[in-house]
Parts: C-alpha cells; structure tokens; sequence
C-alpha cells in the first residue's frame, strides 16, 4: 500500500486513543473549556457512568455561531495567546478535546455571545457536521455528548461498570471543584443533584463544603496549614496528620498552576517527608496547589496534561518536602516546647509507647497470655459504682491499676515505676482485631446472625467492591448477599462487633475495599478489613468507664498480642517512669 495521509477522522480517533480513555477524561476536558471561557457556574449531568450522555453547561463567554466550527475542528484555539509553549495562562491550548471527543461520540453544541441575539446549535456525528441551527440558550455554552465509543466497541470494552465510570466522573468534578472555589458547581447523577457547591463566600482558599465531600469531614480538624512562599514558589494548601491516613494516594490531591497533575516525583517527596511519623504502606491526606511562572514548568509533556515537568525538579520537590515537615514537626511543639530541660524533651521525642515484656507479666496472667487464648472480654456499662479503694488494686501489673479517666478517653492508671496513659479506643481496637484474627487462624469464626437482616446501600463502586469480596468477608464472619441495584443485605456480622451500627459499618469496609485497590494480597486485605471493622466492636472515646471496666481493658491488653500499637500504627499507650517525673521537677 502506498504511503498516504491518515484522514482527519482517523487521527483524530487516534488522538482520542491517548487522551480519552473513559468519560471521566471527557467532563475533565469539557469542564477545563468551561472555566477558560471564565463560567462563574458550571453545572455538569451524567447519564448512565456518562457513557449515555455528558453534558456541560455554563455561562462563560460563548462561541460565535460562524466560530462554532472551527471550535470542533483539529488544533484549532482561541487561547495560546501568544503562540508561546511555556506561557500557558488557560487549560486548554492544543485545540484537541472537542474534535476528538465529536469523533468518537455524537455531540451537541450550543453556545451564545453575549452580543448575539440567539445561540446557534453545532450537531456533530462520530465526527461528522451534521447541521447547524439557531437555538435556545441564554448565555454561555452546552456541550452534550452521547453514545461514546458506539463506532469503537473495543474501547466500549474497556470500560467499567457504570458505578465505577460514575465515580471516575465524580472524582474529576470534584478535584476541578476544589481548586475553583470562585465558581459555582453542580453535580447530576442520573437525574439527582449529587453536589451543589455555592461560592466559597468566607474569603477561604479552598472551600470547605467541597473539601469534606472530597476527604470526609474528619479532614478539616485534622489538617495542618500550608503556606510556603519564597523564590518565586508558592505551595499552598492542607495537609492531614499522619494519624489520618489511607492504603492508597487516592486522597493526595497536588494541583500546578491550578492544574490537577499526578507526578511520581513530588507523591516520591511527600512519601519521604512523612516516612517518620506515618505507618509503612499507609499514605497522608492532602491538598497542596504549587503555583510558580509558567516558564518555570512544561505542561505539554502528554496529551492528557496530567503530567508537568519542571525546570529545576529539585528545588520544587524539596519545597515540598521541607514544608511538610516542618508543619508536622510543630504538631509536637506544644508538648516539647513546655519542657525547658532539654533531656528530658529528648525523652519524648523517642516513640515511648509503652511495649509489655510479656515475662514482665505477673504469674497468673502469663500462664493465660502464654497460650494466647482469649477469653470472652467485653467492657459493658457497669452496674456497680466507681467507688473502689485503692489498696485492693495490684500495681505490679505491667499496664498497673486504672486510677482515673481522662476527658472520657484516657485511662490514667498507676504503677509500682510510674505512671501509664492509655488510649482507651485506640487499645481496644487492637483486642477486638486480635480476637478476629485469632478466631480466623483457628477457623473459629463466631458470627452472629442478625435478627433482622439489614439493608445497606452503597454508592455503586463500593457496592462492586463488596460483592467482589462476599467471600473473603465470609471468612471473617460477614453473610452478605446482593440487593437490587444498589444494596447488599447483611445477615451475620462476626460476633465480637455485635452492637455495631451496620450501616456504617459495611461502609467503612466498602471504603477500605476501595482505597486497598486490586493490587494486594487476599491477607493484606483481610487484615484491612479487620482492622476498619474493629473499631465498631470497641469502646468509643467519650465513653465513661468504670474502675473495673478499666481494669479489665488493662488486663486484656496486657495478654493481647502487639497490643501497643493500634491498629493505624499509633501507639496505644504511653508511660511516664517515676524517674522522668522527677527530672521534669528538676528532682534530679
Ligand atoms: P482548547 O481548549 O485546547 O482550545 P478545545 O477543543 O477544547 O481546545 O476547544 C476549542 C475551542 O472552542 C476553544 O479554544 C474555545 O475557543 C472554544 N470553546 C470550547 N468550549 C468552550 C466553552 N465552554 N465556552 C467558550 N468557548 C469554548
Ligand atoms: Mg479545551
């Protein structure tokens, strides 16, 4: 066959091969027009995971109606003002989303100018003008797009359940919604508002409505504040504790230049700044936008603009990572800083969690601990009073005896050598996942029917991801069968989580299901999951405790395997020896 040129309906479906892999690259591109034509409101629908239909409307700046074609054809823009690569102020600038999203799909665009008297309507079919017409819209720009990849089944294979699709889209919406707080976003879910975001109106950087809907309400109290600015950088933005954080990246939003990128190197750098205060294998939580010139950074590096190269890639990666640590450094500072005697702040900056040597157990315990059996353990409200004196308590147990609760969830408890605090949720976490994983090991899975099953919907990923595992969780003592559409009804927990709220609960594994991703072994997952599920079979914080109770908390720890450390890696309790108390007096 001779050499000839490929048609502009062929490269342009090729085009669509690197950039459009899913719909999700469709509402990113189709938003990104949106915010170039300065919208002050984006609402954005999808239909079935949007492989039935995408549409994007605004109030940006409009088309003109002899324009609209150009807008749909190859490497034709209105931005790149000054046909300059490194000076790239828009997202869009290779004038290539909408023709290779028209050639794999059917597409509608109607648009208007503020100085015209009507829209006009572009219909385009796999990539074919079909018509033009005047229509009906009051300002701004639509574009809708239906039956993706109809003319390319094989890419029609590729795809996921709509469910995933859905949240693919949504992820998308919600990252380009977080780093606009100036502009109005609605979300559409087969035919419901999933997300209303008004105008970030308390002057803050990133709104906080969009910022829980990203990363769970718990993030907001549980965040430093970033805000480098030097040389010409400005990395701005939240970062979680390291007590908070995931199996995965997921929830490491990284913004350059307002741009939503993904980049090895700098996701390497935050790796490297908290790899001493967060677990291995677990990843923080965070939101940080870099902004520097665009000179300084090539955004054309793939078709997707996902990725970003910079000039001088060490500077920004240890921008990133100094600033992280030193937020995190400051976490400990109110507790250091109040201790004048340096050696003795030196003391708290070693992990003092408080590890038991089991031979340092009493006699009549270690026999117990030795053959890791466990007994039925619960800590159920007491009927008897807290009245208990001291005298009849042992102190000789490593944990010692409870003395006191602290804000409803420390347990201070005293020692023959010092004085021990313990997390009371925290601890018991890691007994109610022992006790699991002892069950397992010894294929003595106690579970506890429900006296009435309960019904459990689940956004469609998740629900994917549990039905995947009915087996896996059956081994853990979880019955679960498929609902309809959107639910899993649940007939047996393992027993030791008997009490739990089962709605939250069947959640919270959904989430972890998610977040472990399909890379991990089936251990690795159970283990997960055991440990998410723990937390709702222990005693809460905020809950008040007994002398006994406590006790018994302490006692159990003490013959529970790695009981020193919760299940997130934090430790569970913390021991101030006598001599430590005397060097803070100065006594010695
Ligand atoms: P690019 O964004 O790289 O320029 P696109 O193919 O995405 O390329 O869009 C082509 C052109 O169509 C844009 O340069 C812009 O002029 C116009 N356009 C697309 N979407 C919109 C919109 N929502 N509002 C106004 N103009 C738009
Ligand atoms: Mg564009």
């Amino acid at each position: 066959m001779p050499i000839r040129i490929l048609s502009d309906d062929l490269i342009n479906q090729i085009a669509a091969g690197e950039v459009i892999e899913r719909p999700a690259n469709i509402v990113k591109e189709l938003i990104e027009n949106s915010i170039d034509a300065k919208a002050t409101k984006i609402e954005v629908f999808i239909r079935d995971g949007g492989v039935h239909l995408i549409t994007v409307k605004d109030n940006g700046h409009g088309i003109y109606e002899d324009e609209l074609p150009l807008a749909v054809t190859r490497h034709a823009t209105s931005k790149l003002n000054n046909n300059n690569l490194r000076d790239i102020k828009d997202f869009g600038f290779r004038g290539e989303a909408l023709p290779t999203i028209a050639s794999i799909s059917n597409m509608r665009i109607i648009s208007k100018k503020n100085d015209q008297k009507y829209a006009s309507c572009l219909e385009i079919e796999g990539g074919d003008l079909k018509a033009q017409k005047p229509s009906n819209i009051q300002r701004g720009t639509l574009v809708e797009v239906s039956s993706l990849f109809e003319r390319t089944p094989a890419r029609l294979k590729f795809l996921k359940t709509n469910r995933i699709e859905t949240s693919h889209c949504k992820d998308v919406f919600l990252k380009m919604a977080l780093s606009h707080p100036n502009i109005e976003f609605q979300l559409n879910i087969d035919g419901r508002k999933v997300f209303d975001f008004k105008i970030e109106k308390n002057g803050n950087e990133i709104n906080l409505d969009r910022l829980s809907a990203s990363f769970g309400e718990q993030f907001i109290s549980n965040s430093l504040d970033i805000n480098y600015k030097k040389y010409g950088y400005n990395l701005k933005g939240k970062i979680g504790f390291p007590t908070l954080n995931s199996s995965t990246s997921y929830y490491q939003f990284l913004y350059v230049n307002n741009r939503s990128i993904k980049d090895k190197r700098i996701l390497g750098s935050i790796k490297a700044a908290y790899s001493e205060t967060i677990p291995k294998g677990r990843f923080p939580y965070l939101i940080l936008f870099l902004e520097l010139s665009p000179f300084k950074v090539d955004v054309n590096v793939h078709p997707s603009k996902a990725e970003v190269r910079f000039d001088n890639e060490r500077e920004v990666t240890s921008i990133y990572v100094s600033s992280i640590k030193s937020e995190i450094s400051k976490l400990n500072e109110p507790i250091y800083s109040k201790i004048e005697n340096k050696s003795t702040s030196e003391l708290f900056k070693n992990d003092n969690s408080y590890e038991i040597n089991q031979n340092e157990l009493p006699n009549k315990i270690s026999s117990f601990a030795k053959e890791n059996s466990f007994n039925k353990f619960s800590i159920e409200p007491s009927a008897k009073s807290n009245e208990q004196t001291f005298s009849d308590q042992k102190l000789d147990y490593p944990l010692g005896a409870a003395r006191a609760q602290y804000l409803k969830n420390y347990i201070i408890s005293e020692t023959t050598d010092g004085i021990v605090v313990v997390d009371q949720h925290a601890a018991h976490e890691r007994i109610v996942k022992e006790e699991i994983l002892y069950q397992k090991n010894k294929n003595k899975i106690c579970s506890q029917l429900l006296l009435i099953p309960e019904i459990v919907k689940l956004p469609a990923l998740q629900l994917d991801l549990i039905l995947n595992e009915i087996d896996t969780l059956k081994t853990i003592g979880f019955e679960i069968e498929v609902f309809g559409d959107d639910a899993v009804l649940v007939r047996a927990i393992p027993e030791i989580l008997t009490n739990s709220n089962i709605q939250e609960l069947i959640g919270d594994v959904a989430q972890e299901l998610f977040e472990l991703g399909s890379q991990i072994s089936i251990d690795e997952k159970i283990d997960s999951i055991i440990s998410t599920s723990a937390c709702y079979g222990s005693v809460r914080s905020g809950r008040i405790l007994s002398i006994e109770e406590m006790n018994a908390l302490l006692r159990k720890m003490e013959i529970t395997p790695n009981s020193n450390q919760c299940n997130h890696g934090r430790p569970t309790s913390i021991k101030l020896s006598l001599n430590d108390i005397e060097k803070l007096f100065k006594r010695r």
